[in-house]
């Protein structure tokens, strides 16, 4: 049963920083089309473990695999670029736009990487390459449409409120046309009316068949979207199962009680 094979496996990573094992020795797997929670008191390690996923730190032990068509890739070691052309895209824990740059701007950014023109066409200007840029700022919209941001995509970003500047970061994310999507704490500071927006839209990316896996503190929200959920403590994975499952865990309860 293929559908049942893992996209991403994570094999006792460790995180070494000086005496400190951020993680240590944490085993992650995230199935395909699943909403994957990765929820812990502060300091436990989540946002390493998407520093270790997408190449910004190397870790200082085990294996990253991703899945790719028949066989698999190798993450661990690689640059947050080559891992990025791999299909992991991220948002960060706090906002990183181009701030003097419109919506539609940043998200073009993202979709450069894809670019196939060749210098030629760029310097010369070529039909082909203005077809291209058409398709792109095209694609670009359909980005910001989907994460409802069309009709504010001339807007500098910096000008977004905060609420709309979360969602532009998904935005730039997707433009990356990735096969997982790492979300840290995307939540943070939103007001209700805002977090139930991106409720739905992080709900939209799952069913567009992208992989999600979700930092959150919001339990509502955990709850609310999650498939399945990894707890850390410490650099350890402490629980795992249905968002159920974990809440009602005492190790769970623990832990954030210790906090
Ligand atoms: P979380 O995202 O769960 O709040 P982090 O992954 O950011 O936790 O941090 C886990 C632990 O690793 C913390 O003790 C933090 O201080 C430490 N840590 C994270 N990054 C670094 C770093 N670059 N250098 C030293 N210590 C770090
Ligand atoms: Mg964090």
């Amino acid at each position: 049963d293929r559908g049942a094979d893992p996209l991403l496996s994570v094999d006792q990573a460790l995180m070494q920083f000086g005496g400190l094992k951020a993680l240590a020795g944490v085993d992650l797997t995230v199935r395909p089309g699943t909403i994957h929670g990765l929820i812990g008191p502060n300091g436990s390690g989540k946002s390493t473990m998407m520093n270790v996923l997408t190449g910004i730190y190397r870790p200082t032990g085990g294996s990253v695999t991703l899945a790719r068509g028949q066989g698999t890739k190798r993450l661990d070691g690689r640059t947050p670029s080559e891992i990025a052309a791999a299909g992991v895209a991220r948002t960060f824990q706090n906002v990183q736009l181009f701030r003097e740059m419109t919506a539609l701007e940043n998200v073009l950014v993202g979709l450069h990487h894809s670019f196939r023109g060749t210098l030629f066409d760029a310097i010369l200007g070529t039909p082909r390459r203005r077809r291209e840029e058409r398709e792109q700022r095209a694609r670009a919209m359909a980005i910001l449409d989907f994460v409802g941001l069309g009709a504010l995509a001339q807007v500098e970003a910096r000008n977004l409120p905060y609420g709309k500047q979360r969602l532009l970061e998904i935005g730039r994310a997707l433009a990356l046309d990735p096969v997982l999507l790492l979300l840290d704490e995307p939540a943070a500071g939103l007001t209700a009316p805002d977090i139930a927006e991106l409720t739905t839209i992080i709900r939209k990316i799952r069913d567009a068949g992208i992989t999600v896996i979700l930092i959150e503190h919001h339990m509502d929200v955990v709850m609310g979207l999650c498939d399945r959920v990894s707890v850390l403590d410490f650099g350890h994975k402490i629980a795992e199962g249905s968002a159920r499952e974990v809440q009602a865990d005492p190790k769970v309860v623990e832990a954030y009680l210790g906090s």
